[in-house]
């Protein structure tokens, strides 16, 4: 099989950049997730449902329990 080259580049050394950029790709939505889950106190909220009594977190502007739908409203179980 021929070698097609694309200006100075050979098809494999596409091949391993595109490789380079997945991975790096990968390590900066490794980075991402890693970060949004460090701040994520300035979006979500500790919450306890009243109605079912499922505990966790929710989205501060979602309000509402996961679980069973009721409104959990901007509460905080935390005593700041
Ligand atoms: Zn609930």
């Amino acid at each position: 099989m021929d070698r097609i080259v694309f200006g100075e580049y050979t098809v494999q050394d596409l091949v391993i950049l595109a490789i380079v950029l997945a991975g790096v790709f990968v390590l900066f939505g490794l980075l991402k997730k890693v970060f949004s889950s460090s701040k994520k106190d300035k979006h979500t909220q500790q919450v306890r449902c009243a109605a079912c009594g499922w505990q966790g977190t929710v989205r501060r502007y979602a309000g509402v329990c996961p679980k069973c739908g009721a409104k959990l409203g901007e509460r905080r179980t935390d005593s700041r």
